[in-house]
């Protein structure tokens, strides 16, 4: 279902927005500690910069809003619809959902920031930009 080729692809694996060949990151598990932030500088397939300027993630902090709103919703739909959940017990819920998944909060939203400005380019093989 997932293919490469799709934005999805890239967003959900970590992949390179061009070439969706590596992942972009060192280390492919967010949850391993001091890894969260490590990617690689260049793809080593397609040799796509990754950083097209030096504070260039700091835009993927406003999509980890809407990211981190979207997880919220769901741990809020789950709880209070799904469980019955009351109002704290949900609230709880909420909290430590957003804690949990901050990781993979802040990789998709990384994910998403750098598909905006790149897309699958499948035979862009070491065009050096
Ligand atoms: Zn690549």
């Amino acid at each position: 279902m997932l293919k490469k080729g799709t934005k999805l692809y890239s967003i959900l694996t970590g992949s390179c927005p061009k070439c969706h060949q590596e992942s972009m990151y060192v280390n492919k598990n967010p949850y391993k500690p001091g890894h969260l932030f490590k990617m690689n500088e260049r793809c080593g397939h397609c040799d796509t910069k990754y950083k097209i300027e030096p504070s260039f993630f700091y835009g993927a902090m406003y999509v980890s809003y809407a990211v981190g709103i979207a997880f919220a919703v769901a741990a809020f739909v789950i709880a209070r619809l799904l469980f019955g959940a009351s109002l704290i017990i949900t609230f709880i819920a909420i909290v430590a959902t957003m804690v949990l998944f901050m990781p993979v909060i802040i990789r998709l939203s990384r994910n998403i920031w750098i598909n905006l400005f790149f897309k699958y380019e499948p035979e862009s093989k070491a065009l050096g930009n």
